[in-house]
């Protein structure tokens, strides 16, 4: 019931960013205070026991991943764009469908060993998740968790993170 009420309030927007592409709209989900709940409630319950860190990616996990660290007394570390972030970081670059993607991360903002849960808005290529992964691995932090609100299905996003050795992740919708 929770999750029929988060997934009619993400919308699907035609031809955005550009034409053929059915971008999925989460404002209307952020704007409904009880949806807004619910989703962080339900992800707050996906999680394992005893996580140490919460990484959102920039910029819409970021709007989920820190309510949901706070509720599980965890803290939050982000993951963004290059030349964002002020300290010294690691870098990992990615392929798109069309030229390549770079995140990154402050190399000093997780102990080696944390227990890490990854959160965003949407997986659907894996890549951003794929490439978050990347970062914990050569942070030597734990990933036991990837949870997002919504999956892509047929992007093929779940495939590609289980080929890398990702396996534990939900989607609420
Ligand atoms: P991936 O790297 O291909 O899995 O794409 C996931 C990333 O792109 C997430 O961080 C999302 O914020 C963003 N994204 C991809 N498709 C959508 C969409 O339809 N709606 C909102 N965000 C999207």
């Amino acid at each position: 019931m929770n999750r029929d009420l988060i997934a009619k309030l993400i919308y699907d927007v035609p031809d955005f960013p550009k034409p053929g592409v059915v971008f999925k709209d989460i404002t209307p989900l952020l704007g409904s205070p009880e949806g807004f709940r619910l989703t962080v409630d339900e992800l707050v319950a996906s999680a394992p026991e005893g996580i140490d860190v919460v990484v959102g990616m920039e910029a819409r996990g970021f709007i989920f991943a820190a309510p949901v660290a706070l509720a599980l007394g965890a803290g939050f570390v982000p993951v963004r764009k290059p030349g964002k972030l002020p300290g010294e970081v690691l870098s990992h670059s990615f392929e798109l469908e069309y030229g390549s993607e770079t995140l990154t991360i402050h190399r000093d903002a997780i102990r080696p060993g944390a227990r890490v849960l990854v959160v965003d808005d949407v997986l659907a290529t894996g890549g951003t998740v794929g490439a978050t992964a990347e970062l914990l691995s050569a942070m030597g932090a734990e990933l036991v968790h990837v949870s997002v609100v919504m999956e892509l299905g047929f992007l093929g996003g779940r495939e590609r993170l289980s080929a890398a050795g990702i396996d534990n992740c939900t989607a609420l919708v």
